[in-house]
């Protein structure tokens, strides 16, 4: 289930975070699991003013959905379609040798190209280097002179923000700024700086000078679904609230005497007599195989996953022998991997999976049908 009033929610919350930095809501990869075409809607109704994809068939996709707000898709192949994106009138990330092609594009369809042109201050991934930025945007300027593009934006992406005390996010944001200062000087007027991920926008209140991390607008996913990117902050205490709840019922109920190895492997063995619960969500639908010990909720209790996550299954011992009678109605009983509070969360399965809370949303498999309310 994905609760778009918390979507909206959170939206409200981070734009209070933001001040009068704009909010471009990323809804890549399906909305990070929570669907793109709900999520980008209920974002655009509680006052984001854009929407960031990494695609361009993700952007065409929100399109082909009636959605008109502005998109912005900033990861490119060789094989992208620009004209398609021209044609819908979706902005586009330029790192370097995306402006011919691109240029190329707005040439054939005869209306300039929007584009944002990405600096990597240090992250390591797309954008232009340093070495490269002076020379993109000379070639950028001198095609929104001849009418092909318009440079609207300027961006870089965070490295570290999760990690408050590390120096190199001001490192970053001081190379973007000698950046944007260059791009000015080849004549560009870009609109639109922006820098700051969810981190990044948690951190901002806590800077000297947060218009700095802030600047005209900010790129928000994972605060979007109202979860946590700071592994020492939950949600609650940020004041968002999670926006997908994994919900399943307990299949089965069956008790085992001790010494009873349970799942592939038999990694775990039951310590004395005990009960059992199946939950049919496995590996399938996107819950880690590595993900033994993560949370599940039943009848308002939490319990351990115990033995390996299978494809289509997981098993919950419920620590005491007796209970599959009828009356304990288990049979059927909702059984929560995460929700809407802060326990059970998708974060105590990543810290179980080895991973990150981002991952276990956006792995959730299109097996499970998402219900938004
Ligand atoms: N900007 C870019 C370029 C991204 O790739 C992402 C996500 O990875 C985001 C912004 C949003 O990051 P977050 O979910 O931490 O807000």
């Amino acid at each position: 289930m994905v609760d778009l009033a918390a979507v909206r929610a959170n939206v409200r919350r981070i734009r209070d975070l933001a001040g009068p930095a704009r909010l471009m809501a990323v809804v890549k990869a399906d909305a990070y699991g929570h669907g793109a075409v709900p999520v980008a809607r209920a974002a655009l109704e509680a006052g984001a003013h854009a929407l960031g994809v990494a695609h361009v068939a993700e952007a065409l996709a929100l399109r082909a959905a009636g959605i008109t707000a502005p998109v912005l898709a900033w990861l490119h192949t060789v094989d992208t379609d620009f004209r398609a994106a021209l044609a819908q009138d979706v902005a586009l990330g330029v790192s370097g040798w995306e402006l011919g092609p691109v240029a190329e594009a707005a040439r054939e369809l005869g209306r300039p190209a929007r584009i944002h042109l990405k600096i990597d201050t240090g992250l390591g991934r797309n954008g232009a280097t340093a070495e490269r930025w002076p020379e993109l945007v000379r070639l950028a300027a001198q095609a929104e002179a001849e009418g092909l593009v318009r440079v609207t934006g300027v961006f870089t992406h965070l490295a570290v923000a999760d990690e408050p005390s590390r120096p190199e996010t001001r490192e970053q944001l001081e190379r973007f700024r000698a950046a944007v200062d260059t791009a000015r000087a080849a004549g560009l007027r870009p609109a639109l700086r922006h820098a700051a991920n969810s981190p990044g926008l948690l951190q901002a209140a806590g800077l000297e000078r947060p218009e700095d991390m802030l600047l005209d607008m900010v790129r928000v996913g994972v605060c979007l679904y109202g979860l946590s990117p700071l592994p020492d902050r939950t949600p609650r205490q940020l004041g968002l609230v999670p926006a997908m709840t994994l919900r399943s019922t307990v299949s089965a109920v069956k008790e085992v005497p001790a010494g009873q190895g349970v799942s592939y492997g038999l990694g775990y063995v039951t310590e004395r007599p005990t009960t059992l619960a199946l939950i049919p969500l496995g590996y399938a639908d996107g819950v880690p195989r590595s993900g033994t010990g993560g949370p599940v909720r039943i009848q308002g209790r939490t319990y351990p996953e115990v033995g390996r996550v299978a494809m289509d299954q997981l098993v919950v011992d419920l620590g005491a022998p007796g209970l599959s009678a009828p009356e304990h109605g288990l049979l059927g009983a909702d059984a929560v991997l995460f929700g809407a509070g802060d326990d059970p969360s998708a974060s105590a399965w990543a810290d179980a999976a080895g991973t990150i809370n981002y991952e276990i949303v956006t792995r959730v498999s299109p097996r499970v049908p998402r219900v938004h309310v």
